[in-house]
């Protein structure tokens, strides 16, 4: 343990710990430390009362804090069909809570909330998800407790509580909230934390490529990795080469900025399951008709799509498997018809 200085003369305060006000006698003032809690000069309150090896806050108020180790970002929450969440993807945190008088309240309540903060994370709409979508919290202190983006657990001996937060699935910014009610008062304090997929890319406006699927809810919807981002422009500028007189290939959804669950219409839910981590790439087909897009069905010169029959385009699949991607069709035979190629 730190060792202190010992107090000054006389210094009151009021022992949470026993219940009552006491008293220090002789000495001088602590060093300067500003390792407590970020707040400078605090530290000048701290003494080691005599005889007792216990440290004190002196002439404080009552206090909680809630503290995100650096660099306080993770990556979402992954499915199992997009690679998990191995260590290189670390999408836990693990959050420090006191609450302290002097010395740590023991045994106390203390509520830990997730709010995500808005807009962020490419999510441009401003409804709060709902809790279950917020990651689960497991707060083990005096006791053990878990919730879906809200959780109540008591401090242990010494007024702590040590909150795991598993991230939700979609990217953005969130507060971890700590809120206790000592004495009648409401003490509160917050955190920042970052859920990100990292090192995503946008792909930028060119001429040989189109970029499509621009929502107000979602602005923003063509990040990938750096490998996605070149080997779907090299499918674009081959595909441009090869078919001048075809219309360059419209790219719709890839991933949002911070990349997880893409939520489409803004709820907080699929329907794109996939779409998360940069590697996945929706290109739009023709439905003769009605758009332009890479020609799939037959006959071309149709004037009502639904009355044409999917034949698929083998020369665009070729590409796009000579540059890493699997196309697929994904909503066949609807107006949301499209390659996904998944990289
Ligand atoms: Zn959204
Ligand atoms: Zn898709």
């Amino acid at each position: 343990m730190k060792r202190f200085h010992p107090s000054p003369p006389e210094t009151p305060f009021y022992d949470s710990r026993k219940g009552v006000d006491r008293s220090l006698s002789g000495g001088q003032s602590p060093p300067d430390d500003t390792s407590w809690g970020g707040t400078p000069g605090r530290s000048k309150d701290t003494y080691e009362v005599p005889g007792e090896h216990v440290m004190m806050y002196i002439g404080q108020p009552t206090q909680l804090y809630i503290r995100i180790p650096e660099p306080k970002e993770i990556w979402p929450t992954l499915r199992d069909r997009d690679g998990g969440n191995p260590d290189n993807r670390n999408n836990k945190e693990s959050i420090h809570v006191l609450l302290i008088e002097g010395t740590g309240i023991p045994d106390h309540d203390v509520e830990i909330t997730v709010q995500m903060i808005l807009p962020s994370g490419g999510h441009d709409h401003t409804n709060q998800p709902p809790l279950e979508m917020r990651g689960l919290l497991t707060a083990t202190g005096g006791t053990t407790a878990t919730g879906n983006g809200e959780v109540t657990a008591r401090t242990n001996a010494q007024g702590g509580i040590t909150v795991t937060h598993a991230a939700p699935e979609f990217g953005g910014r969130f507060e971890l909230i700590a809120r206790a009610q000592v004495q009648g008062k409401i003490l509160e304090d917050r955190d920042t934390l970052t859920v990100r997929v990292p090192d995503l890319v946008e792909l930028p406006e060119v001429n040989y490529y189109e970029l499509i699927g621009r929502t107000n809810d979602h602005p923003s919807n063509h990040w990938a990795t750096q490998l996605v981002m070149e080997n779907i422009q090299s499918i674009a500028m081959a595909w441009f080469l090869l078919y001048p007189n075809e219309s360059p290939i419209s790219i719709n959804d890839i991933s949002l900025e911070y990349g997880g669950l893409f939520d489409v219409t803004g709820n907080w839910r699929p329907p794109h399951s996939s779409h998360r981590i940069g590697t996945d790439v929706d290109v739009r087909t023709a439905l003769p008709g009605l758009r332009s897009g890479i020609p799939t069905r037959t006959p071309r010169d149709a004037t009502d799509w639904a009355a044409t029959t999917w034949v698929g385009n083998i020369n665009f699949e070729d590409i796009c498997r000579v540059f890493n991607g699997e196309p697929e069709l994904h909503s066949p035979d609807s107006a949301n018809e499209h390659y996904h190629i998944d990289f």
